[in-house]
């Protein structure tokens, strides 16, 4: 894509009203835009890396047999009475509106109760378990605080998959095998490291669900690590019973501020029971299935690797999320050498499938290089007076600013 071409503007002021980090930047950088507070559009380049994020879960999810769904944002009534999760005593965070033919209707907070019910509508014997299903969806939630910018929005885009077993230990090897799958993802968003598995309140048949928190002074919640054995356990639960539950000892816990990337839960039969989600066993009983529910924030990781990867120039991204792999910047002027090398070099890396964004305008050098750091793009390659004598180019790493001089054909490795 050529950068004359793109619609958004950099901007070197952050905006007034935006605390966040994640927030100021991916607005200077054109990423997003504040529709209002906890309220977010995504743009070209954010859309690119939403996407990116999307895709590697997606592979992921899809490698441990989940099938893909896309579920309607707008909810039921009578269904959530079934679970008595309708009342605003219950659950307070509910967009709800009328329907002009009568009735209410609300905005998704999350979807188990829709897809149970779906699943009954195809689910009725032991040979159609076990079964994974997921999508990626926009949720509503009319959250209160609106401070951590992407990271906590009153819409929102979550992987929720749910699982679906006809025996504990069926369920157990699904659980096991998103966690897993989970673990991959973190990985391929550098994030490895620094996400721990974490225990946490609101196990539904269990002592314990899991939360993957993301160490960040950004985040809203307080962990206590086990370095060594890589888990840590949220504050809401940190008691000596449950450290003993987990073979975890106090002492060796390091208190840190971090932010859910995402979390993992065993439901039990509670969703099944309620709204009749059963099937026929091998004896010949009915039996309720046995579910487990497991959700990341896509639009949160935006934020995350944000608020966990920018430095004081700008953003720096993961190679697999980042929207573009590389970024052309010319120094030249309209039809002269330079513009010519750099024309040529952008056309044969896409013709290569390279993602590459070019920076056609004619700007100053050193505004184009801190519109460059500003977007985070991996790699920034610079056609100068040099690239058109000597056919090298130099290749600028944003991550660790190192600088090389490296041939035409190199790049394209
Ligand atoms: P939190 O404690 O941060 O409010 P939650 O317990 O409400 O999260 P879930 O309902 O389990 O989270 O949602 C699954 C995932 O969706 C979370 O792990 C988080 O990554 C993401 N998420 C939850 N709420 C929001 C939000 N308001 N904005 C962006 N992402 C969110
Ligand atoms: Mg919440």
């Amino acid at each position: 894509m050529k950068q004359s071409h793109l619609f958004t503007r950099t901007r070197r002021e952050a905006p007034a009203d935006e605390v966040a980090k994640n927030a100021q930047l991916l607005v200077r950088a054109g990423y997003i835009h504040k529709e209002m507070a906890g309220v977010y559009s995504y743009l070209p380049l954010g859309l690119r890396t939403l996407n990116n994020i999307i895709r590697i879960i997606r592979e992921e999810m899809n490698a441990i047999g989940g099938q893909e769904i896309v579920m309607t944002a707008l909810q039921d009534k009578a269904l959530w009475e079934r679970t008595d999760r309708w009342d605003d005593a219950k659950v307070d965070n509910w967009f709800k509106t009328k329907l002009a033919v009568g009735g209410d209707t609300g905005l998704a907070i999350t979807h188990e109760e829709p897809l149970t019910r779906i699943m009954a509508a195809h689910i009725s014997s032991y040979r159609d378990l076990p079964a994974m299903v997921y999508q990626f969806q926009n949720k509503f939630r009319n959250e209160l605080r609106a401070k951590s910018g992407v990271m906590r929005g009153k819409e929102f885009m979550m992987k929720d998959l749910y699982s679906f077993a006809k025996s504990s230990e069926e369920h157990e090897a699904q659980y096991a095998a998103t966690r897993a799958a989970y673990i991959k993802v973190f990985k391929r968003f550098g994030l490895a490291k620094r996400t721990y598995p974490t225990f946490a309140s609101g196990g539904v048949f269990a002592d314990f669900s899991e939360e993957f928190q993301t160490v960040s002074e950004a985040g809203e919640d307080t962990i206590y690590v086990d370095e060594e054995k890589h888990v840590a356990v949220n504050k809401e639960v940190l008691t000596d019973e449950a450290l003993a539950k987990l073979g975890l000892d106090r002492a060796r816990l390091v208190e840190k501020k971090a932010i859910e990337s995402g979390n993992i839960f065993h439901l039990g039969t509670r969703f099944s029971e309620a709204l009749g989600l059963a099937f026929t066993a091998e004896d010949g009983t009915k039996k309720p299935v046995i579910m487990g529910s497991y959700g990341i924030g896509v639009t949160r990781m935006v934020g995350i690797l944000t608020e966990v990867f920018a430095d004081e120039k700008g953003l720096v991204w993961p190679a697999e999320v980042a929207p573009f792999a590389m970024h052309i910047v010319s120094l030249g002027k309209k039809g002269d050498e330079i513009s010519k090398t750099a024309d040529a070099l952008y056309e044969d890396l896409v013709k290569a499938g390279v993602e590459v964004l070019y920076d056609d305008r004619e700007l100053r050098a050193g505004e184009k290089f801190a519109d460059s750091d500003l977007l985070g793009i991996p790699r920034r390659i610079v056609v100068g007076k040099d690239a058109v004598a000597t056919g090298d180019f130099e290749v600028v790493e944003r991550v660790t600013g190192e600088v090389a001089k490296i041939p035409r054909a190199e790049l394209f490795s």
